[in-house]
């Protein structure tokens, strides 16, 4: 049984935490929202007043948080001045690249081994404990994190060394942004050539266009029964969060100097869309913004 801190039990975080109960441990939580820290406390976590009270004494410090600027001021600030001597700490946030690979440099210099182990998987992986982990940082940290891990998720990647888990994550999604549109451009040109919607799908389905945006969230309604379009585009996972995640990945690659033309469109047409009201509604959704354009 170990001592977990655990800062940020919002959406994702209090399931999270559920599941560390769940598993034996004893977690610590703490959130500036009293209403998320309820949730965490109804799921068997014990509700910290301030994050330097979670995280003190802890064997194990978890974070998840909004983006860069709440992990840097929370590690800087709060966890690592707090942290006894041979504490773990797993940011688990989407942030940029340069963020964590700062936070890693502090960590290091405290001694403290660390992992940056974004998500993917949403709200229903994190309930069900279901997540897939994409982890950056040295091979011990990655040992001595992973049974925690498991029980927060079914695959556990170590992509490699500091910033390695938020390089897949944003590539991962930045795939996602521009296949989403891709597919979303397709059904709406069958639209006007008179090609139904079912047979484009059992034909790319089955063809070189195949991929998840089509085949597990399909967004037209109707061939994927569980596909958000079947639910008036309610979430699954916002255009917002999609938004956020392509803005980390056009951040990184002009850092790096790489060359993504189409994750820089994809920017901007989900930029268009969340300033049009779509922020709210699941990024599959951008198919009726794309008719417009
Ligand atoms: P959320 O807004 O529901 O939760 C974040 C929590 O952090 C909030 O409860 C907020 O009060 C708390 N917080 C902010 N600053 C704090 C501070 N200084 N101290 C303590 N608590 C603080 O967001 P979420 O949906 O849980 O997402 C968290 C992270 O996970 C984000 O980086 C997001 O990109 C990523 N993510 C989300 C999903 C999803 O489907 N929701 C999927 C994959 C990854």
């Amino acid at each position: 049984m170990a001592g977990i801190g655990f800062i940020g039990v919002g959406n994702m975080g209090a399931p999270m935490a559920a599941n560390l109960v769940k598993g034996g441990h004893v977690v610590s939580a703490f959130d500036l929202s009293r209403e998320a820290a309820a949730k965490a406390a109804e799921a068997g976590a014990t509700l910290a007043d301030t994050a330097v009270e979670a995280v003190t004494n802890a064997d194990i410090v978890v974070t998840m948080l909004p983006a860069g600027a709440h992990v840097r001021a929370v590690y800087e600030n709060e966890v690592l001045p707090a942290i006894g001597a041979g504490a773990v700490l797993i940011d688990c946030s989407t942030i940029d690249v340069d963020t964590a690979r700062h936070v890693h440099a502090l960590a290091a210099e405290r001694g403290a081994p660390m992992l940056d182990a974004p998500v993917s998987g949403g709200i229903m992986g994190a309930h069900a404990g279901t997540l897939t982990f994409m982890c950056g940082g040295s091979e011990a940290a990655f040992n001595q994190a992973r049974p925690f891990l498991d029980l927060m998720g079914k695959t556990v990647v170590h992509a490699g060394g500091a910033g390695a888990g938020q390089a897949a994550k944003i590539c991962n999604n930045m795939m996602l942004g521009i296949q989403m549109i891709s597919v979303c451009e397709a059904f709406n040109l069958a639209d006007k050539l008179g090609l139904e919607r079912q047979k484009l799908f059992d034909i790319a389905s089955q063809a070189s266009g195949q991929c998840w945006s089509l085949t597990t969230y399909c967004p037209v309604p109707g061939p994927v029964p569980t596909s958000p379009a079947n639910n008036d585009y309610r979430p699954g996972f916002t255009a917002a969060m999609m938004l956020k995640d392509l803005r980390l990945a056009q951040e990184a690659a002009g850092s790096a100097g790489a060359e993504t033309p189409l994750g820089a469109r994809a920017e901007e047409l989900y930029t268009r869309f969340v300033e049009n009201g779509g922020g709210g509604v699941d990024f599959s959704g951008v198919i009726k913004a794309l008719r417009d354009v």
